[in-house]
């Protein structure tokens, strides 16, 4: 079987090493991007399973790129996590009322980053 594809886009390059080390140790296969329109290039490229999105992103910012992605009628409908460091009061609530499917506040937790991944897959895989 094929290792689900999971799409990282993350300018900060600590965490883009952390995140892929995790999610590769759980078996999906990497693909990487560091702005708004690598990770255009990388959809346009093959679409993957997922995507882990983080919120400040040079060239229009992670919400920037997940409208981008409900509004093109060539893309499934993939689920997108958001990843953000400035986890306030209402961002979490913000970032699903924008459309995310989940959001994780850095610094993240390394024992449940691949857990909350592959439930969120699930419940996608589901319908829900
Ligand atoms: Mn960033």
């Amino acid at each position: 079987m094929q290792r689900p594809r999971i799409l990282v886009v993350e300018d900060d390059a600590r965490s883009q090493r952390l995140f892929r080390d995790i999610l590769e140790l759980a078996g999906y296969d990497v693909c990487q991007a560091r702005s708004v329109e690598e990770g255009r290039c990388r959809l346009r490229d093959a679409v993957p399973a997922l995507v882990v999105m983080d919120i400040q992103l040079p060239g229009g910012g992670g919400e920037l790129l997940l409208s981008e992605m409900r509004e093109d009628p060539l893309l499934p409908r993939i689920p997108v996590i958001a990843v953000t460091a400035f986890a306030m009061a209402g961002d979490r609530q913000r970032l699903i009322q924008a459309g995310f499917d989940g959001y994780i506040s850095k610094p993240i937790d390394t024992r449940s980053f691949a857990e909350t991944i592959a439930a969120i897959l699930e419940e996608h895989a589901n319908g829900q």
